[in-house]
């Protein structure tokens, strides 16, 4: 298909794509092709808004007022639904609450505790590794429990889905390859062996069409800075079926968990619902800037972007592969649709270098250690051209070998 793409082509898949306009929606600078919102989503104007009076109106002038006022107290609720219409969640599963990194602790151990008599917890060895530190951390914790994973003490989930695991911790797509699990068919099969699933959405939430509810999900995880647009450091999220409620406990008791935080009770009781997944005060200012950021949401049907996301990383993946021959690139992402997250991924023997010579030429993509570089598609705010371009500024950096220049090769703390 490669050969017949035009730039004419091209740029008639945008006169012809109807998510076109909510590109308006965001803050995107001047001469950026920015590939890295599956990293850091950029700002849209409602989450800049809501920031703005978030600072000035409601902690400048109302204070305290506002936890009532304002609403700030029920935010962490109220923005999980909404989270929960992109993830395709009901009413009352979603807290929007801490990192990602403490929302899988709480999973875990929420999990693990209905399953008492189960003693293994099952991970990917290519997960992200905040995911592998928290389960190593959680065990240590839990003497009876242990860790397995894919990749080091079994092959396969399936291999290792013995009677004696009681839950599974799996990242829905990979941070690096962008491998993309099939939901609902994973989560029958570790249900069918008596565990039940943890999903981590950090790279699939905002990107695809996710469907937690149909696909019978346990518990979900996810944070809202990458493809939802939340802002850096906004608060995560976790998800907690409905049939599990009631029973599932989660060991951060603290006061905003309560049944009756108000009442200042001595002893704890964990709210009735979702909100016992609460722990404490939340950070405010990032909750209303994901409050704004989700109004850039309204309108968009996630099938529309889910098929979007798949036709730019095809044509990035065409032109990639037929322009950047024989400059040592490999492409690390599968090209089956139902593999494929909304990223892609090549490996290249100075990937670093790469990277930051395409950086600073504009096109801002980022660097996984050892060796790849990886691009996100975020269909709300890339066009066509935009890949085409990209792939013209990959091919003239790598044809020119401009990312030999010294300055391409001092390593910065966050890559
Ligand atoms: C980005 C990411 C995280 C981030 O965790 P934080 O607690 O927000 O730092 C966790 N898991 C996965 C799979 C991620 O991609």
């Amino acid at each position: 298909m490669s050969q017949d793409v035009t730039l004419k082509a091209v740029r008639d898949w945008d006169a012809n794509d109807g998510l076109r306009q909510f590109r308006e929606r965001f803050t995107i600078p001047e001469n950026m092709i920015y590939l890295d919102g599956n990293s850091l989503g950029p700002a849209p104007k409602s989450a800049l808004a809501a920031l703005e009076h978030a600072a000035h109106a409601e902690w400048g002038q109302d204070l305290i007022r506002s936890w009532n006022s304002a609403g700030w107290f029920e935010l962490p609720l109220k923005l999980g639904d909404q989270v929960g219409a992109l993830v395709g969640a009901d009413k009352g599963q979603i807290a929007v609450c801490d990192s990602t990194s403490i929302n899988i602790f709480k999973a875990l151990s929420a999990a693990a505790s209905l399953r008492p008599d189960r003693k293994v917890i099952v991970a990917e060895g290519a997960s992200f590794p905040t995911d592998l530190y928290i389960a190593e951390g959680f065990v240590a914790s839990q003497p009876q429990l242990s860790l397995k994973l894919q990749g080091v003490d079994g092959d396969t989930i399936e291999e290792l889905l013995s009677p004696d695991v009681g839950v599974v911790l799996l990242n829905h797509v990979n941070y690096r390859s962008g491998y993309l699990h099939d939901m609902k068919a994973m989560t029958a099969r570790i249900q069918a062996a008596g565990a039940l699933v943890v999903w981590d959405l950090c790279h699939s939430a905002g990107a695809l069409d996710v469907q937690l509810d149909d696909c019978n999900a346990d518990f979900a995880v996810g944070c809202t800075y990458k493809y939802i647009n939340g802002g850096p450091g906004a608060p995560a999220f976790i998800y907690v079926a409905q049939r599990h409620q009631a029973q599932a406990r989660q060991p951060l008791s603290g006061w905003w968990g309560h049944a009756r935080p108000f009442a200042f009770e001595q002893q704890y009781e964990a709210a009735p619902a979702i909100a016992r997944f609460l722990c404490g005060t939340q950070p405010i200012l990032s909750m209303q800037s994901l409050n704004g950021a989700l109004e850039a949401w309204q309108g968009v049907n996630m099938a529309d972007l889910r098929s979007k996301s798949l036709a730019l990383t095809d044509l990035f993946i065409n032109l990639v592969e037929e322009r950047c021959k024989n400059f040592g690139l490999q492409l690390i992402t599968p090209r089956k649709h139902e593999e494929r997250g909304s990223q892609v991924g090549f490996t290249h023997p100075h990937a670093y270098e790469v990277m930051q010579a395409l950086i600073a030429d504009g096109v801002v993509g980022d660097f996984r250690a050892p060796d790849v570089l990886r691009f996100g598609f975020t269909p709300l705010y890339i066009s066509f051209e935009d890949v085409w371009n990209a792939v013209e500024v990959l091919r003239d950096v790598l044809s020119t070998e401009r990312w030999k220049e010294p300055r391409f090769a001092s390593k910065n703390a966050v890559t």
